[in-house]
């Protein structure tokens, strides 16, 4: 047993902690190397612990939640991958309002049932996104026009000296894909959300139409990581992307899909090379016919 996993269990139950793991089974692309540990965390106190250790030994920790909006490239993720796996939630009903204020590793999907059995509505639109809630705010993930800070009220977070802080809707800087937590190290720890009571008929209908919607638009019969790039002001990427005549295009494993061009698939077999080869091109053909520069909105970890 090296060193790091001595320490390691000390912090977080062993039944949590996995050498060499391969971050295919820990992403919704299903590629990447190995982390050199991967650790679910489920308690506040084993993240300030771990948090503790990493800055003491100068061991890499990066966060994930359900890894459903990265693509670890082939040689891995060097030191730590820490899956943030709180899950406790709590509901308060006011006079204004019903918050709900949920852990970061809460499934945006098991927070809309949450919602549903509670006849809250406001979480309709969101239901379908495969991410945390963590994941989720940290991206303003958003869909059919309506985001994460529609519904967010406030935020508690970590930061790497494990100061706990909580911030207001304003504080979070929510912007297209963007929050104040992005590029920084700062790991949110819990979300208070407020929604509306409602009819739980009308809710479980506008949820069904939503996920029927992804199914009839979206190739979510394979891997990957949702919209390969960021929508742009007035410009529809997809469409930009099928105009350059890019569907199907494919690199080993990795293909534009041919059921909405926004989406780069792992058919199957992808190396993230394969992923990036697919994205590369896929810019430079867009600068070239059309003179639009398209950005990642996924975000690329690890190491060639
Ligand atoms: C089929 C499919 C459909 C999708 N549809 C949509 C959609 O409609 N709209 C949309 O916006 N997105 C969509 N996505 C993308 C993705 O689900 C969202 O961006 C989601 O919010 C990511 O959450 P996650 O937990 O998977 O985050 P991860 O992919 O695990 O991480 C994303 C980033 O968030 C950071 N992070 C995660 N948790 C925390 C935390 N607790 N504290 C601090 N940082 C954290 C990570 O470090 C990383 O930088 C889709 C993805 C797929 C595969």
């Amino acid at each position: 047993m090296t060193d790091i996993e001595t320490d390691l269990i000390k912090i977080i139950n062993k039944n949590n902690i996995f050498k060499n793991e391969s971050m295919s089974k820990h992403t919704s692309f299903k590629v990447g190397g190995n982390a050199d540990y991967f650790v679910k965390v489920e308690k506040v106190e084993e993240l300030k612990n771990l948090l503790e250790y990493a800055k003491e030994n100068n061991v890499p920790l990066t966060i994930l939640g359900n890894g459903t909006n990265v693509l670890v490239k082939d040689g891995g993720i060097r030191g730590i991958v820490c899956n943030i796996e709180l899950s406790n939630y709590s509901i308060d009903r006011k006079e204004d309002g019903v918050y709900i204020t949920v852990e970061s590793g809460v499934a945006l999907p098991r927070l809309a049932n949450i919602a549903l059995n509670e006849s809250l509505t406001g979480l309709e639109y969101l239901s379908g996104i495969p991410g945390t809630v963590g994941g989720a705010v940290y991206m303003n993930a958003g869909a059919f026009g309506n985001e994460m800070k529609d519904v967010v009220v406030s935020s508690k977070y970590m930061d790497r000296n494990g100061n706990i802080y909580e911030i207001g809707l304003e504080d979070h800087k929510f912007e297209y894909r963007k929050s104040v937590f992005s590029g920084t190290d700062n790991i949110i720890l819990e979300t208070t959300i407020k929604l509306q009571p409602g009819n739980q008929d009308d809710i479980k209908l506008k949820m069904k139409e939503n996920l029927d919607k992804r199914v009839e638009k979206q190739p979510l019969e394979y891997p990957s990581a949702g919209s390969t790039f960021k929508r742009k002001e007035n410009i529809i990427v997809s469409k930009v992307i099928d105009e350059c005549g890019l569907k199907g295009f494919r690199v080993g494993g990795a293909a534009i899909s041919t059921k909405h061009a926004g989406f780069i698939i792992n058919v199957g077999g992808a190396t993230a090379s394969d992923i990036l080869a697919v994205v590369e091109h896929t810019k430079e053909v867009v600068k070239e016919k059309c003179d639009i520069d398209i950005d990642l909105e996924m975000i690329v970890l690890g190491e060639d």
